[in-house]
């Protein structure tokens, strides 16, 4: 191969379409199981440090995770400014819940993930992921499916957070990105509150999945906007899509941001957000834009 020497005699291959793949050189397989739900891998790549992979889909990776976790949380507590409850839907792996709970406002978080033996192994083989998160007091875990959750839940909550699989038709995911239950989910959300979603792979062209997860969204709350963050070990930029019936006024400037920010999160907690990075995450570029109007 021109220009590189390959250094893995093992691969883990995503078929991103039927027209790209993508690579990941595997040095170790720390865990292979099947869930009830799902086949679980834990690896160590190459490139990217230890990493789980879910049903042929590699989740998170230790070494880039934080593209990922602080715009999915970052952004939309910023927005709403005071989040003190906060659901977390997925998210096994605990990135989510380790970042929501750096918000000193926070009071109580509940993470509701259908895989148990996920979240376990997470907790076991990925500590550098959930760094502790899972003993929080603050934090309650159900191991239930989000959907039921929903459907039983009497709280409301500031922020509410699907951190998913992606949707995949047998997947476990798949009946948490459709209109019904976004009506749901908005029933349950505190006046001024954000849900955010995880909304797929905004970067293929024949796939278009996160406009349609947008354009769902805009059927059922009043503001709906578009997040983006590239992921080296996806090997694609993710988007993200925030909805509330407050407008969301992502137009802030760098010093409004970092005044809310900061007042409320440890600036050395963080790896990648401030005010700068900020805009670029929100700043959803025109094609994308376009796609989704
Ligand atoms: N960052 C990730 C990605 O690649 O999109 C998501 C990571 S997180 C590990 C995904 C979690 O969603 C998994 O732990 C999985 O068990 C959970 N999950 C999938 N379907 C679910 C459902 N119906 N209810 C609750 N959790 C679910």
């Amino acid at each position: 191969m021109t220009g590189a020497l390959l250094k893995s005699s093992l691969w883990h291959t995503e078929y991103l379409n039927p027209f790209i793949v993508f690579q990941h050189g595997i040095t170790e397989i720390l865990l292979t199981k099947k869930t009830r739900f799902q086949d679980m891998l834990i690896v160590r790549t190459g490139a990217y440090g230890k990493a789980l992979i879910l049903d042929g889909k590699l989740q998170v990776a230790v070494e880039d995770e934080f593209f990922y976790h602080e715009p999915l949380v970052h952004v939309p507590a910023v927005l709403h400014g005071d989040p003190r409850s906060v659901l977390v839907l997925g998210g096994g792996d605990g990135c989510t819940v380790r970042e929501v709970l750096k918000w000193n406002t926070v009071q109580t978080v509940l993470l509701v993930d259908i895989d148990k033996e996920v979240v376990e192994a997470c907790e076991e083989f990925l500590p550098e992921l959930h760094q502790g998160a899972f003993h929080d007091p603050k934090l309650k875990v159900f191991f239930e499916d989000g959907l039921k959750f929903i459907d039983n839940c009497h709280h409301k909550f500031d922020l509410i957070i699907s951190d998913l699989t992606d949707p995949l038709e047998d997947g476990p995911s798949f009946f948490l990105f459709t209109e019904e239950f976004f009506r749901k989910v908005k029933t349950l959300l505190n006046p001024g509150g954000i849900f955010v979603t995880q909304a797929a792979s905004v970067s293929l062209p024949e796939e278009p999945l996160h406009p349609r997860i947008v354009k769902t969204l805009s059927k059922v709350y009043a503001s709906v906007d578009s997040i983006q963050s590239f992921i080296g070990s996806y090997g694609s930029p993710i988007g993200f899509a925030m909805a509330s019936d407050k407008p969301i006024e992502t137009d802030l400037t760098r010093h409004h941001i970092e005044e809310i920010l900061f007042s409320h999160v440890k600036r050395d907690s963080l790896k990648l957000m401030d005010g700068r990075s900020f805009q670029g995450f929100v700043g959803t570029p025109l094609v994308l834009r376009r796609a989704i109007e």
